[in-house]
């Protein structure tokens, strides 16, 4: 089986439309959201409406969380605030009640055994896995072989193997066209893997991250795909949501 693994959309339709393209090309079989599928970008209730045709798991993010009142947006920053609260305004009475009623992770899977599905860690939803000391905790305290996590927006993750640590970056080789990086992984370790931020990069590359988890043959392919950053950026400033917002797209960061 062939699991596609998106976060992180943050309303962003244009990413998501060229992720799944590409998804769509490399084959898969069936969904793990893993939350923040709105917030940030201009765009939720297309983003929303997607993600409900697309089904399969989910769990939810605390963008989910503040947009739809189930956590105070006053304790983001400014910027994020701003969003949550125009999101919450703009979303459908039913696409927010959908957002509101996401499930807390961790998610074990259902036919994929020893796999689960958080937006922060496993240990709390809410908090960030961005360097390898982050992951120790998480990782001996979890009995899933595999974790798909999200949340901080950068590719990659973390695994450990009897006594060795290690920190997993996919290697591209340009920064604008679509590419893939394939990565085995070995039975004998324990995984954290993020597939990136589809709709808000972090990691210093703008194209939209996905990746694709192939059950029988171990491996995890890690795609960036370039999008329709402009129509994005411009849908962000006509809706007067920040300008950091839009410039933050192109930047990656
Ligand atoms: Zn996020």
């Amino acid at each position: 089986m062939r699991i596609l693994v998106i976060s992180d959309i943050h309303g962003n339709i244009e990413a998501l439309e060229a992720s799944l393209a590409a998804a769509d090309a490399a084959k898969y079989d069936r969904v793990f959201n893993l939350g923040d599928v709105v917030g940030y970008g201009a765009s939720p209730n297309e983003v929303v409406n997607k993600s409900r045709e697309l089904g399969g798991i989910f769990v939810r993010g605390n963008h989910d969380k503040a947009a739809s009142g189930i956590t105070n947006a006053e304790d983001f920053n400014h910027i994020a605030a701003l969003a949550a609260y125009w999101t919450r305004d703009n979303l459908t009475p039913e696409n927010l009640m959908w957002v509101r009623n996401l499930p807390q992770g961790p998610i074990k899977s259902d036919g994929v055994e020893n796999v689960q599905c958080v937006h922060g860690s496993p240990l709390d939803e809410d908090e960030y896995i961005i360097v390898v000391r982050d992951s120790y905790e998480p990782l001996m305290e979890t009995t899933a072989a595999l974790t798909f996590f999200g949340h901080t927006h950068i590719q990659g993750g973390f695994a450990v193997d009897g006594e060795e640590w290690m920190t997993l970056r996919p290697i591209y080789e340009s920064d604008d066209k679509a590419e893939q990086f394939v990565f085995p992984m070995k039975k004998s370790a324990k995984y954290l893997i993020n597939p990136g931020s589809v709709g808000q990069p972090r990691d210093g590359d703008w194209r939209a991250a996905c990746a694709i988890f192939d059950t029988d043959a171990h491996s995890i392919t890690f795609l960036r795909t370039p999008y329709d950053v402009a129509s994005a950026q411009k849908k962000i400033y006509d809706a007067g949501l920040p300008d950091r917002l839009a410039t933050r797209l192109t930047d990656g960061r």
